[in-house]
């Protein structure tokens, strides 16, 4: 089995057909970088900035972000890192408590707008995210965005940090790729306004799913209702995917759905380019690549957008993926 896995490692995302995919990795820690480049990610895809808070007893200063972000660009040289800002809120929550008792957390102060609403949070770890780019090829991600205004005002605020530091005179990066998480309905909705502003896309199907579903993603009791193999699911992915390629930006995957082989078969067929998966998940999603053509992705896509259930969908995938892989 190692064998194998050292052989795929140097081996490219590549379809039979000669199309190649990036095949990213999703991180919460500097030390996951190892297990990736051993499994020959062609960078990090996601790297989850809120864990430095999850697993720290203090809050983390400027230095912990640019120690830990240098960590990670280093580790992984001239290979692209996604920086996501904080993502916290809801399901993970930091040091102070954020927000009083919430209702409905995951439609509360979570993610972009808890990082905007508390800058004394937010400004220390873009500084950390402009410093380190220094080191390497970073991208700089937002989370949860919903609205333009959203958008606008976390731009404004890496050019008022950049200011800040050319006055202090520290090292910096100001001119690095500035781009979104996907994973609002109403982010799709209004992808090509947001396709003028922003350098990248990534679509976040595990946020995407439950507020298109309305399932509350940690939710057991209505867990059989999750599903990203939903139409209404792979409607929006599908719509996100065509306004992107018009705009001409780049658009990723980065929810768990790309790590499921006949999942990410599937989004290749929806002209998905890019994947963004956990370390462990790199094998098995490079060999399915391996062993499909892009054509045989787009049959499987077009007969899938015809049904009518998640259920549906992932019968007629389980099948395909059986006569393909
Ligand atoms: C997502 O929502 O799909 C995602 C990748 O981010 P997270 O799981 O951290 O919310
Ligand atoms: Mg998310």
């Amino acid at each position: 089995f190692a064998r194998s896995l050292e052989e795929l490692r140097d081996q490219p995302a590549e379809t039979i057909d000669g199309t190649l995919i990036r095949l990213n990795a999703n991180i919460e820690f500097p030390h996951e970088v190892a297990s990736c480049l051993e499994r020959g990610a062609d960078g990090i895809g996601l790297y989850r900035t809120e864990f430095l808070y999850l697993s720290s007893a203090q809050e983390p200063s400027e230095e912990d972000h640019y120690r830990a972000y240098s960590q990670v660009v280093r580790a992984i040289g001239d290979r692209p890192v996604v920086i996501r800002t904080l993502d916290l809120g809801a399901d993970k929550m930091g040091h102070r408590p954020l927000a009083d008792h919430e209702h409905n957390p995951f439609l509360g102060l979570r993610s972009i707008r808890l990082s905007l609403k508390n800058q004394d949070l937010f400004r220390p770890q873009l500084r950390a995210v402009l410093r380190a780019a220094v080191h390497g090829d970073v991208w700089m991600m937002f989370p949860l965005i919903t609205t333009l205004s959203e958008l606008r005002q976390a731009r404004m605020l890496v050019n008022v940090v950049a200011e800040d530091l050319a006055e202090e005179g520290i090292e910096h990066r100001q001119d690095i790729p500035i781009g979104m998480m996907v994973e609002v309905p109403a982010a799709v909705l209004m992808l090509d306004r947001f396709a003028k502003e922003v350098d990248f896309f990534s679509i976040g199907t595990n946020d995407l799913v439950q507020y298109t579903l309305a399932v509350d993603r940690s939710n057991e009791y209505v867990a059989d209702l999750y599903q990203s193999s939903d139409p209404a699911v792979l409607r929006l992915i599908e719509h996100s995917v065509k306004v992107a390629d018009a705009a001409g930006v780049p658009v990723a995957v980065c929810g768990e759905m790309s790590s499921r082989p006949s999942r990410a078969l599937l989004l290749l067929g929806l002209g998905v380019r890019s994947l963004s998966v956990p370390p462990n998940a790199l094998p098995k999603v490079k060999k399915a690549i391996r062993t499909v053509s892009i054509k045989e992705c787009e049959e499987i896509a077009e007969r899938a957008m015809t049904l009518e259930s998640a259920r549906e969908v992932d019968i007629f995938l389980a099948d395909r993926l059986r006569e393909l892989v």
